[in-house]
């Protein structure tokens, strides 16, 4: 980590919003190139909705994606000062805490993301922040896997909290964190999948492309982001069969 502190502040943000830009469009484009450019005749029957996303939709899904991303880049900037500063749980062996917490410690992020997830999205959609944030990601109603991070410059800067909450609530390594944040682009990319894709959902409490496809479609059920606990809990669930 102290190599980084060596580089300009500048290139160390271009620095991360490159690596996070080459997993989203990886992990974007990869599904996208197989089910709605090659595989789009074949797949058609597995779609939730008939049309396919217009380019005009696809081109704003990545523009705004991409301002996501560079707003989560900034962030390096605090994440750097606080770790410099042991402002945060960071550990650096493995050993302090062993493999074991490692792996935990990457479930528990991911509990926690999905708690933060429900109430952020739920408070997004309250009248006043829905009219003037959340609306945005809401007029995709067909959304494709590039609209991932297609949110308002709002909305990006709420959804990164998560990066605080987890770093100063829980110890953490560096590997542990990586991970998560490979996850969150693969996840985020898989609800706005578009197809019901077999063997991609592995336990019931799940929440998939298909519940996240009521969302864009009814605003008012699935607010979930990895599981749909959150909204059986506080009754906003809605299974489309
Ligand atoms: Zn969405
Ligand atoms: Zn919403």
């Amino acid at each position: 980590m102290e190599n980084l502190y060596n580089i300009s502040p500048f290139y160390l943000w271009l620095l991360l919003l490159s690596v996070l830009a080459l997993r989203y469009v990886l992990v974007a484009g990869i599904p996208y190139l197989w089910l709605y450019v090659f595989g789009k005749k074949k797949y058609k029957d597995l779609k939730f909705q008939n049309e396919l996303p217009s380019e005009g939709q696809i081109f704003n899904e990545i523009k705004y994606s991409f301002i996501t991303l560079c707003i989560y880049s900034s962030g390096i900037w605090l994440f750097l000062y606080w770790l410099e500063h042991g402002y945060t749980r960071n550990y650096s062996e493995i050993s302090d805490y062993g493999w074991s917490y490692l792996i935990f410690s990457i479930v528990l992020m991911v509990i926690i993301h999905d708690a933060y997830s429900y109430w952020i999205h739920r408070l997004m959609h309250h009248r006043v922040l829905f009219k003037h944030v959340h609306l945005l990601h809401h007029k995709f109603k067909n959304p494709s896997p590039w609209c991932a991070f297609a949110f308002h410059p709002f909305e990006s800067l709420l959804t990164l909290g998560i990066i605080p909450v987890v770093i100063f609530l829980i110890p953490w390594h560096n590997y542990a964190l990586i991970v998560f944040i490979t996850l969150i682009i693969v996840y985020d990319t898989f609800v706005h999948l578009g197809y019901d894709i077999k063997g991609l959902k592995i336990f019931k409490w799940q929440n998939t492309a298909k519940d996240h496809d009521v969302h864009h479609t009814n605003s008012k059920y699935n607010f979930g982001l990895y599981f749909t606990l959150w909204d059986r809990v506080m009754g906003t669930y809605k299974y489309n069969n």
